[in-house]
């Protein structure tokens, strides 16, 4: 009896079981739309900082979760390169196209700066899969080119640009193709012109231009105006006007072109490649909180954009966001300060230093250059809020006039960061209200500190631990069934 009951049981539990757990489990489904976004110069510290302002300037304390905080799956990576501790967007573009360290300013080489090493996007290009590559910046900086070119120095813009149109990728999409001044002629400026051409790409310039001729294009090269203020990058969000090409819309039409040409294909599926955050870095080396902050906000926008996506098509797409590495050493927190951050402050702050040093330009431009202490007063109470929501103490107001003193009426040099040069007067209202907020910058360069990887879809699991940049995009090969 006591054998029957045993042998009822042990049935039972095997029946059970083939309902429940020890079922063989379905295959995986395969990637087969992939968001791959890197979002340049972000890190941990970076993101978590937009969370406490947008947190705070809803009046809530802590932090208010981003979309891509909130994707199921968050690891993060170191981001070393062979040559550095401190990388730089060449050798981590690197690491995160083609899988492989390398020293710093290297593009798609190996350490030898000889042997080309290929990326995932060249990878899926040969799988028969539509591909696309959008940054916020020119199209041959350093992040975007390490997915389809090579070259031993990342400045050898006019090398790199050539590139672009014998990859034979489906989309691009950038601010504009840069060429450095010595190779700036007009001769190499049509050998362009002749190899898109040749190429079958058609190039448009700003959202109407794209709607009219890029949509239907075969393969399209896709640039913002170039009569925008600044044409080397797409505006700071914070920046942005109407009309203007943001990141945003650069990502929907990549999406949406790059979504046709997969149902050409039967439903093949598509890779995508964005540098969303590549104005998160310049904001950074500028040591600008707040552009850097609502250029997070920017980045996840797009989150939320392929996230709508995801929603559409969840079994078979893949949406990783990670950095390069981190930029400018922002802290939360300063001795100053005491135990307390005050981003709701950067709220006050309505533009970019970029776009403060051209307010302060037009000042002069319409005073001939006599700018008085009330005009400068009234622009920083205009644009930075200083003397209304921002209550300013002595020694700041002090600071304030001695920069006025020294820039406008005397020859003080404009302030020089990475990609920028800012009126001094720009510069010092950001260094107050950032310092008033509790936030520190240690560097106008790049550190070694830890980025976030996120993941949400189809072979999420692979981006769960520690990971190492140069993993990432193998095991973005591996979500979606290619070969390494
Ligand atoms: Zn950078």
């Amino acid at each position: 009896m006591k054998k029957k009951i045993f042998t009822v049981l042990v049935l039972a539990l095997a029946a059970a079981c083939t309902f429940t757990s020890c079922a063989k489990k379905p295959e995986p489904k395969k990637a087969k739309y992939v968001f791959y976004f890197i979002s340049d110069g972000t890190g941990v510290n970076t993101v978590q900082g937009a969370e406490y302002y947008v947190a705070q300037c809803q009046g809530v304390m802590g932090r208010a979760p981003l979309c891509m905080t909130s994707l199921p799956v968050f690891g993060v990576s170191a981001t070393w390169s062979a040559s550095s501790d401190v990388t730089d967007s060449a050798a981590s573009g690197t690491a995160l196209a083609c899988g492989e360290k390398t020293y710093n300013s290297a593009i798609g080489l190996k350490t030898d700066s000889l042997t080309e090493v290929y990326s995932i996007a060249k990878r899926a290009h040969e799988a028969g899969y539509p591909v696309g590559i959008g940054t916020s910046v020119p199209l041959n900086h350093a992040t975007p080119a390490c997915f389809y070119a090579h070259a031993v120095v990342r400045k050898q813009y006019f090398d790199i640009a050539k590139q672009i149109y014998t990859s034979g990728f489906d989309f691009f999409g950038g601010a504009c193709i840069h060429v450095e001044d010595k190779n700036n002629t007009p001769e190499n400026q049509q050998l362009l012109a002749d190899l898109a051409k040749e190429n079958g790409y058609t190039v448009t310039y700003g959202l109407k231009q794209y709607a009219e001729q890029g949509k239907n294009a075969d393969k399209i090269i896709m640039l913002q105006d170039p009569d925008v203020p600044d044409v080397y990058s797409l505006p700071y969000w914070i920046d942005r006007k109407p009309g203007q090409v943001t990141i945003v819309d650069q990502l929907r039409a990549e999406i949406d072109f790059l979504y046709k040409k997969s149902e050409e294909k039967g439903g093949k599926g598509f890779f995508l490649m964005n540098e969303i955050g590549g104005k998160v870095d310049f904001g950074c080396h500028a040591n600008d909180a707040a552009a850097a902050f609502e250029e997070v906000l920017a980045v996840d926008s797009c989150v939320r954009v392929a996230y709508e996506f995801y929603k559409a098509h969840p079994d078979e797409t893949l949406i990783v966001l990670t950095a390069d590495h981190e930029t400018g050493g922002l802290t939360l927190g300063r001795q100053a300060t005491g135990y307390k951050i005050s981003t709701n402050l950067l709220k006050s702050q309505k533009l970019s230093k970029d776009e403060s040093t051209r307010h302060f330009q037009s000042l002069r431009d319409a005073n001939n250059n006599k700018v008085s202490w009330e005009q400068v007063k009234q622009m920083l109470t205009d644009d930075f809020g200083f003397w209304d929501t921002v209550e300013l103490t002595a020694d700041e107001e002090k600071k304030l006039q001695e920069v006025y003193q020294k820039s406008f009426k005397g020859t003080m040099q404009k302030e020089k960061s990475l990609y920028s040069e800012n009126e001094q007067m720009a510069a010092t209202a950001v260094r107050i209200l950032d310092g008033k907020a509790g936030l520190g910058w240690t560097t106008g360069g790049h550190t070694a500190g830890l980025v976030p990887v996120y993941a949400c879809g189809a072979g999420q699991e692979l981006f769960i631990p520690h990971n190492d940049n140069a993993q990432i995009p193998q095991n973005i090969a591996k979500a979606m069934g290619l070969e390494w």
